[in-house]
């Protein structure tokens, strides 16, 4: 019987998941498949892979509903599989990504009726996440009510911020309601603090600025593998440009496209969140893949308008922590898009970053030359084996059940 750690990571459309062996000894997690029904509301496939990448089921995901309850459907399907799978799987503890945990949850916690009703309270601040993760948690206290669950937040790396970085100029009454910058992605920034000790070693306590560019990108400066600032604020719309969502805009263009275009709310939400970015620029994809092989010019202006954005927001962040000594890309772009780390370092030559171009074509970790004032570094981001070692931490730390 080997006990497993499962990792849920719930959206509109999809569930992807991980499981991880816990070592009989020690610490240690190992990860043993991974995988994802995708599709959901229309034609779902249940896709498993083992740690070496190799598929081992790809399927129809036969869903008995397709409606509200697909998230209990889905999980029925993966609960199914591991409670029939050869290596005798046991799964001991269920972690969540859980995208807001609002002002009062800054650290992982076990899930009851009360948290949960206390998670239900922030759905409206992150109304296109926060209903689809907590879903899961329901389905999986339907299916399996006997395994514990953990709640591991998106906003909780950023609680260590001062109030003042969290703070909008808006009037206080506003601000006393939870209108405030709370900043994403911080599992991916906990992550990168948790191993850049051992990869930088005493520069990972300097000031560090972690530039996580995925299809959702953010960065954040970090002071003793704290967060000290982020470009995600109030939702994950804000800040950078990204795959499909437009990042920092006056909000004054969301008046006019209200009062003077017409727009309804759906209407400005979906232009914010699904055909700005990469993909409203270029007009051509959200995938810089494509757009780094493309010949048009308005690729190139979406590429041009990204890292402009970043080296934008990379000197405001060396501003936050007053001067730059480590930076740090991660994620599907920071980690394999070299063509964009070389401008990004390059435009950040005044901050003292010094590019080692072949490094930098050969993927690092570390791609500045050694006399580079500030080191530059490729490090992968795994944000569920966090999830996964904060899940087992809170089962140790609560005491046993039942
Ligand atoms: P998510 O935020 O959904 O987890 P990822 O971290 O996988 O996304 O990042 C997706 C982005 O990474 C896409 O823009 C994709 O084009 C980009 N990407 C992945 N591999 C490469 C590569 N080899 N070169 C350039 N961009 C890449």
């Amino acid at each position: 019987m080997t006990d497993i750690v499962l990792v849920l990571n719930a959206g509109s459309s999809s569930i992807k998941f991980s499981m991880f062996a816990v070592a009989e000894r020690g610490p240690a997690l190992r990860l043993r498949y991974h995988g994802e029904v995708d599709g959901i509301g229309s034609d779902p496939r249940f896709v498993v892979a083992d740690a070496d990448g190799k598929r081992v089921v790809d399927q129809p995901a036969t869903l008995r509903c397709r409606s509200a309850r697909d998230h209990d459907a889905v999980l029925s399907v993966l609960h199914a599989w591991i409670a029939g799978h050869s290596d005798d799987l046991r799964i001991v503890a269920l972690g969540h990504r859980v995208v807001h945990g609002g002002e009062r949850f800054a650290a992982p916690v076990v899930v009851d009726g009360a948290i949960l009703a206390e998670l239900d309270k922030l759905v409206p601040l992150a109304p296109l996440h926060q209903p689809h993760n907590l879903a899961a948690i329901r389905a999986v206290s339907s299916i399996a009510p006997q395994i514990p669950q953990v709640a591991c937040f998106d906003t909780a790396f950023h609680r260590t911020q001062s109030p003042v970085a969290q703070l909008y100029a808006l009037p206080r009454e506003l601000s006393a309601t939870g209108i405030k910058r709370y900043g994403f992605h911080g599992l991916s920034y906990e992550y990168i603090a948790s191993v850049l000790p051992g990869i930088v070693g005493d520069g990972a306590s300097a000031r560090v600025v972690a530039a996580h560019l995925g299809n959702g990108c953010s960065m954040c400066a970090m002071r003793d593998g704290k967060s000290v600032a982020t470009t995600m604020g109030f939702t994950a719309v804000e800040g950078l440009p990204m795959g499909t969502r437009c990042g920092a805009i006056d909000p004054g263009v969301i008046l006019y496209l209200l009062t003077e275009r017409g727009m309804s709310v759906d209407d400005v939400t979906d232009v914010l969140y699904h055909r700005s970015g990469l993909f409203g620029v270029s007009g051509i994809s959200n995938d810089m893949r494509k757009l780094l092989k493309n010949d048009s010019p308005h690729a190139a202006e979406a590429i041009d308008l990204f890292v402009y954005r970043i080296g934008r927001e990379l000197g405001s962040l060396a501003a936050a922590l007053g001067g730059l000594d480590v930076l740090v890309f991660t994620a599907g772009i920071g980690e394999h898009a070299a063509p964009v780390r070389a401008r990004v370092c390059e435009n950040a030559g005044w901050l003292g970053v010094r590019l080692d171009r072949e490094a930098n074509i050969g993927g690092g970790p570390r791609i500045s030359t050694d006399d580079s004032p500030v080191s530059v570094w490729v490090i992968p981001t795994n944000e569920e084996l966090m999830i996964a070692q904060h899940t087992l931490a809170c089962m140790h730390a609560e005491p046993a059940r039942g």
